[in-house]
């Protein structure tokens, strides 16, 4: 019986897939057709848009040489990521980094590739690109509210309008193109309104720039687009429309846009097979224990993701604590999980788990970092 909230197709093929395998858990399978179909849909209703797959979602090469054979660029933060980039032959160009804190190696590395597009936040960060990426066109990274996501960021980076502007001047006087503006509404952000609301004080800054003598062309929006977990979301084409809407009433129509997404691209694309390696009943509590855990994939669950489990077992529903291989009780993925009870050895997947679950994993406690196949 297929699962809520995953596609059909998708659903064959991993089925197909296990039932062919010897291929020891945990590992992600991601359904390349749902990459490119994400891909498709992105941006498709933002006019003068222009996407870049931000790839700490999931830096996997096989992944990124299948968005790499799409229309879509890639925004990076590091030189770990860059150097897959160049591994890949993909055209500075096609590369961004909205990275507001970089350091000076990635600077350097990224300026003499020919990436030419850079975030920045602080004056500090003015200094040191204006010495080693003189010239570059560079927008300033806003704060936004992140109310509406799952999984905020807003306190991290990005500065108030006032700031903002005063620091767009400052790019001009150091030899630097301010060229724009970006902000990020927050990771999972389930709130439509949250884009407009971050528009408005875009374009108000955008204006003042103006009045200042500086003419942006280019306006970021960042990532944040939902995927389906446990539920029915937003969808993107609605969100688009309502951006795009807001685009056509408050800014110029000639300007740029870029559109950052990393877990829309990857999320619902991937499935999370491990297996049950135990079962403990620990006074009123049914624990479940699975081969990989919040270090070695599911790090999201412990700051608010919840994921849909899935097993092959008719027997009676129970209510468990869901917990990871490891020896450190930080290692619970789920506290509430109701499923039938499996036997040890069988498979638990783990839905829409491509984004953010592989990039963070380590190899904590010796339990390795789970394998990506694209089938
Ligand atoms: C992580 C990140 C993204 C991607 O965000 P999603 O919520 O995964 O779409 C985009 N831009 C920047 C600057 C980021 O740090």
């Amino acid at each position: 019986m297929k699962p809520k909230f995953i596609k059909d197709s998708t659903w064959d093929k991993v089925l197909n897939f296990l039932a062919s395998t010897e291929i020891q858990t945990p590992f992600l399978l991601i359904d390349g057709d749902v990459v490119r179909e994400k891909l498709s849909i992105i941006g498709s209703k933002i006019k003068n848009s222009k996407v870049f797959y931000a790839i700490k979602a999931l830096p996997e090469p096989s992944v990124v040489k299948l968005i790499n054979s799409t229309k879509a660029g890639f925004e990076i933060a590091s030189q770990g990521e860059l150097s897959l980039l160049k591994e890949l032959r993909v055209s500075p160009e096609r590369i961004i980094s909205s990275n507001p804190v970089k350091s000076i190696p990635f600077i350097k590395d990224a300026y003499s590739y020919g990436i030419r597009l850079f975030a920045f936040d602080s004056e500090t960060e003015l200094e040191k690109m204006s010495l080693y990426a003189p010239e570059s066109r560079v927008y300033i990274r806003l704060s936004v509210p992140n109310e509406g996501s799952d999984w905020p960021l807003s306190k991290k980076f990005g500065v108030e309008p006032d700031r903002a502007l005063k620091l767009l001047i400052m790019a001009k006087e150091k030899g630097l193109q301010p060229a724009g503006i970006t902000f990020h509404v927050g990771s999972q952000c389930k709130n439509i309104y949250s884009w407009a609301t971050a528009l408005d004080k875009a374009v108000d800054l955008w204006r003042k720039a103006e009045k200042k003598g500086i003419k942006l062309n280019l306006l970021n929006i960042g990532g944040g687009y939902p995927i389906r977990y446990t539920q029915d979301v937003v969808d993107i084409g609605s969100i688009e429309e309502k951006i795009d809407q807001t685009l056509k009433e408050k800014f110029p129509d000639d300007i740029e846009i870029h559109l950052e997404p990393g877990r829309a691209v990857v999320g619902d694309a991937g499935v999370f097979v491990t297996t049950v390696i135990g079962k403990a009943k620990r006074g009123e509590e049914n624990w479940l224990y699975i081969d990989a855990g919040v270090f070695n994939g599911l790090m999201e669950s412990i700051g608010g993701i919840r994921y849909t489990y899935v097993v092959g077992s008719r027997a009676r529903k129970k209510r468990w604590i869901l917990a990871g291989p490891s020896c450190d009780s930080f290692d619970v993925i789920d506290r509430n999980v109701v499923l039938p009870e499996p036997s040890v050895g069988d498979h638990l997947l783990i839905l829409s788990a491509g984004a953010y679950t592989i990039s963070y994993a380590s190899e904590f406690n010796g339990f390795p970092i789970p394998k990506t196949i694209v089938i």
